[in-house]
């Protein structure tokens, strides 16, 4: 039998930075073939990571001690959340290596480095200019045109951090919503793009190069935060292509070794604009543990652990639905519904806002 070289036998250990759903389905997939997972964290105590991982640290992110002792007792690491500060990804970096790396994770941190390698690559975005005050903002709009949306540069998820911009929208007020103080680039205001659904493709990456991706999936939102998944997207076999060729192509221009979501609008023409992208799996890639031969946690697994990706084939059309806040009280209901399949995220308290689980529901493929 051959292992792939220089590929981590099962029984290595896996560090993962972040402790939330995403290291904890992770390290799910990693027990699965036999890896185990060493959690990394300022909360990572009895977190959804932590609950399903071999060991844990709680450390800040600038506690070099703390990471330099965690970085020797795991072979190789890998995130769960693209925010984690670049300085200590660099530090750890010295010691162990972390996919996806510090070159990835600094595009992906900023709208405005995210936006520039985007359209370096030619590939398409809203048009942008960055802003870092109220009287930018007004410039930028007048430049655009009426409809816009203001984002703070760093550390929006789930629509926070932005801002709808209207014919009758005072700048200052806008600027004033995102919470960012004034500062070059702190703020970057996008032209409203009129979409006829919002899709992503998540593709893996290994360190040799090989690459999958899954197909186009159509994601819908409520109150700014994903609510559904249909996959695979109704969208024309040209829209879909072109969207798994906008994913292969940043994925090979980051020289990711990882997973990578993209998430784009698709235009009345069928032309695909980025959005956004997340260096690390995505709650749109969620339907791949029940309907893919081999899910998008354990892509990662395979990808940093320097093994060969799985098969993306898909056994089955699925809708993914979030369990967002109290929306997780419907447990007992959603166990007994037949052919809907339940992950909760161990999460004691039910905030608003909260991702808590998401269902699974499968459907023969073609018949939807
Ligand atoms: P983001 O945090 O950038 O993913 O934005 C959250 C959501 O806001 C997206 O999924 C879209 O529904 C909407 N949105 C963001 N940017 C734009 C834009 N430039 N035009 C239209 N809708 C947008």
């Amino acid at each position: 039998m051959s292992i792939p070289s220089p590929g981590l036998r099962p029984g290595a250990t896996i560090g993962m930075l972040g402790a939330g759903q995403l290291g904890r389905m992770t390290a799910l997939a990693a027990a699965r073939l036999g890896y185990k997972v060493h959690v990394y964290a300022p909360d990572a105590a009895d977190s959804p990571c932590e609950q399903v991982s071999a060991a844990s640290t709680v450390g800040g992110w600038d506690d070099l001690d703390a990471l330099e002792a965690f970085a020797r007792s795991v072979d190789v690491i890998t995130l769960e959340w693209e925010n984690v500060p670049v300085p200590a990804v660099e530090h750890l970096a010295r010691i162990t290596p972390v996919h996806p790396g510090a070159g990835v994770l600094s595009v992906a941190q900023d709208r405005i480095a995210e936006k520039s390698f985007v359209n370096g690559l030619g590939i398409g975005t809203a048009p942008w200019r960055a802003a870092g005050s109220a009287a930018e903002v007004a410039r930028a709009v007048a430049e655009i045109g009426p409809r816009c949306v203001l984002k703070s540069t760093r550390l929006g998820y789930d629509g926070k951090g932005q801002a709808r911009i209207g014919a009758d929208t005072d700048p200052a007020e806008a600027w004033r919503s995102i919470g960012v103080a004034d500062a070059p680039d702190a703020g970057i205001v996008e032209g409203f793009v009129t979409f006829t659904c919002e899709v992503s493709v998540i593709v893996a990456r290994g360190a040799d190069g090989a690459m999958i991706a899954y197909p186009a999936v159509e994601n819908r939102h409520k109150n700014g935060i994903l609510d559904r998944t249909i996959a695979p997207a109704k969208v024309s076999a040209a829209t879909a292509a072109e969207a798994d060729r906008i994913a292969r192509r940043i994925a090979g221009a980051l020289d990711l070794v990882g997973v990578l979501a993209i998430e784009m609008f698709v235009t009345p023409d069928g032309g695909v604009l980025v959005n956004e992208l997340a260096p690390r799996p995505h709650n749109s890639g969620h339907w791949t543990m029940d309907a893919c031969l081999t899910d998008q946690f354990e892509q990662l697994v395979r990808a940093v652990c320097g093994l060969p990706l799985g098969s993306v084939d898909h056994v089955a059309d699925a809708e993914m639905e979030n369990l967002i806040g109290d929306d997780v009280l419907r447990w007992p209901d959603l166990l007994a519904e037949s052919g809907a399949r339940l992950h909760l995220y161990g999460k004691a308290e039910a905030r608003p806002g909260r991702k808590m689980g998401h269902v699974n529901r499968l459907f023969p493929k073609g018949s939807r």
